[in-house]
């Protein structure tokens, strides 16, 4: 008899386990607010070769970070679910030439199902939104894009949280109500049919000449990478395409840029910068620096010189809000309940590891890595190094830990290159002055008491996110070996070692186009180009950083169709 059951038993586990997709969802209606809300506990078990259960790994974002994650997970270990309110990837840099048609939407957004049929992966895509991280119960709370009623709940043994970040308003009155954003795909097509809109409103025959001038008056608010390139590729758009279009309106268009620091793209080399504000003067752009956005209304935006605090109003038509970035109001929420709730942006460690958390990752603009400082972990550093404990270390001791120090602190091989020293040795020896065998604890805190000052954030784009996400995937596919063979560096304050090697960050240089054809490039070891060439250089990096051949044959045929006939002006 208990043999039958036995046998039962298995053929049911069999069953159940060849079809493990079907077994889990269990729903629930519940009232809530006078409506239905169909809610779902998303309980999806899939199954190794040997029968053990897959972990699963939930991916929240299909942006820049989750998906570089996705398309260099290889190990087939995992079972990944993705859950995104949008089933695509967007190629950011190229919104700025969506918004005036050099290159078309759909060119841009390769589906993210197509991404990951690629690799060998279990995963599973939902569309919605995670509102709650449940660090606790290792769950996060969803609700779809399509049926704001519909929830549900997914258990995760890993979260990589890839969420990016909102839009930041400053809270400045208006700017919801009135500013068009330059963020998502959505809105860069936003402002297409916009600019249009006020081509075609001010063409009417019965306007006043004052309004057809504020309907054709643009305003950018923010200096940055974004906003410059926007102005640019507006003013490229009016100056090649509509003048000829609109030959009645053409002398009321004016294109203002407004930005409340000193310089425009600020995080570029000087030469960037200056030449960037000279050709926008020439081009005719209203550039006006020192000049903070305080208020919009529905036709008028109120700046305040920041050097005079006087307040004037300029009336427009279209204005777009692009002054950096701030915190979605989830992560906010998962932060207090990790206790970082004194922090502004989600802490990780080097390894890209939540702070607080032993299971969740964040990489992209949701998050930053809080450098450990050494002089934090000087002592014990110390310690480890003084192996026969006798106070002081000498060189040989020194020179055992110092690829550990190295790896482990990037800021000091920042501060030796900038010191133009090949090694930590020397650091100690110039620190004390001779060429000493051993150094006291003291001795060598002061040699390194300045190393901390090498800390740098990285900063919010799509590289980093890239790059991160890269990163990840590479430690989740060798997760066993590293588990059994750690090969990161020593840990100073614990024993053994760490099971990987931290993110190192390369940057290869950043790109600004400033219209005409011309663009800014700024390639590592601070080598800058600016003219022709560079928008070249600029048009065949863009095109090999597409993520299909499908995205890649689009953009590059939209280039040539723009050469060619022009940008298109239709308002679909
Ligand atoms: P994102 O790419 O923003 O992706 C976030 C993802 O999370 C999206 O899929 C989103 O739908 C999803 N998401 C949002 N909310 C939720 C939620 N509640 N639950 C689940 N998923 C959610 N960087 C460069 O390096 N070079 C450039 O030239 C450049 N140009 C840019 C031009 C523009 C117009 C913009 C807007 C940005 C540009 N950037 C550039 C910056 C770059 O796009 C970002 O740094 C990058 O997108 C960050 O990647 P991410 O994956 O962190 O976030």
């Amino acid at each position: 008899m208990s043999r039958r059951l036995n046998n039962v038993y298995e053929r049911l586990l069999r069953r159940f386990r060849e079809r493990p997709y079907s077994s889990g969802f269990l729903a629930v209606c519940a009232l809530s607010g006078g409506g239905v809300v169909a809610y779902s506990v998303a309980t999806r078990e899939t199954y190794d070769d040997v029968g053990a259960p897959k972990k699963k790994v939930v991916v929240l974002g299909t942006g820049w970070a989750g998906t570089s994650f996705l398309r260099n997970l290889k190990n087939p270990s995992y079972d990944v679910q993705v859950i995104s309110p949008r089933n695509y990837f967007a190629f950011t840099p190229l919104l700025p030439s969506v918004t005036v048609g050099t290159v078309e939407a759909r060119s841009v957004v390769e589906p993210i199902r197509n991404i990951v049929k690629k690799n060998n992966v279990n995963v599973n895509f939902c569309e919605a939104e995670c509102y709650k991280i449940d660090a606790q119960n290792k769950k996060v709370h969803c609700r779809s894009t399509k049926n704001a009623n519909e929830e549900f709940i997914v258990d995760y043994d890993y979260l990589v949280v890839a969420m990016g970040a909102r839009v930041n308003t400053f809270n400045t009155p208006g700017v919801e109500d009135h500013c068009l954003y330059l963020k998502e795909v959505e809105d860069a097509q936003k402002i297409r049919r916009k600019v249009i809109d006020c081509f075609e409103k001010a063409s009417l025959p019965n306007v006043s000449d004052e309004e057809r001038r504020r309907m054709l008056q643009f305003v950018v608010v923010g200096g940055g990478p974004t906003g410059v390139e926007f102005a640019a590729e507006l003013h490229d758009f009016v100056s090649e395409d509509l003048v000829k279009l609109y030959p009645t309106v053409k002398d009321f268009v004016k294109i203002s840029l407004l930005e409340a620091t000193n310089h425009i793209l600020n995080m570029f080399d000087k030469r960037i910068t200056t030449f960037a504000e000279e050709k926008f003067h020439r081009d005719g752009i209203d550039l006006k620096t020192g000049s903070m956005v305080v208020k919009v209304s529905d036709k008028e935006i109120s700046t305040k010189e920041i050097k005079t605090g006087v307040v004037s109003t300029i009336p427009y038509g279209m204005a777009v809000w692009s002054t950096g970035i701030a915190t979605r109001p989830v992560v906010v929420d998962f932060m207090k309940e990790i206790g970082q709730a004194n922090r502004r942006v989600l802490a990780t460690d080097e390894w890209l590891r939540v702070e607080g958390t032993n299971n969740i990752y964040a990489l992209g603009d949701c998050a930053t890595i809080n450098q450990r400082r050494v002089m934090e972990d000087i002592s014990s550093i110390f310690e480890k190094a003084d192996k026969n404990r006798s106070g002081t270390m000498t060189i040989k001791e020194f020179q055992e830990v110092v690829d550990d120090i190295c790896d482990r602190y990037p800021q000091v091989q920042l501060y030796l290159k900038n010191k133009n020293m090949s090694s930590l040795v020397d650091l100690l020896k110039e620190s004390k002055g001779d060429a000493t065998k051993e150094v006291n604890v003291d001795e060598f805190k002061s040699a390194l008491s300045q190393v901390d000052s090498q800390v740098k954030n990285f900063p919010a784009t799509a590289q980093v996110a890239a790059q991160e996400g890269a990163y990840l995937a590479d430690c989740f596919n060798r997760m066993d070996k590293c588990e059994k063979r750690p090969e990161g560096p020593i840990r100073f304050r614990e024993s053994g070692r760490h099971r990987f090697r931290p993110f190192r960050y390369k940057h290869l240089g950043q790109f600004a186009p400033l219209g005409g054809e011309q663009t800014a490039a700024q390639l590592p070891g601070d080598w800058v180009s600016i003219g022709h060439s560079s928008q070249w250089l600029w048009y065949s990096v863009y095109a090999s950083k597409q993520v299909s051949w499908r995205t890649r044959s689009l953009v590059v045929s939209d280039w040539m169709r723009c050469f060619i006939f022009g940008r298109d002006s239709s308002q679909i």
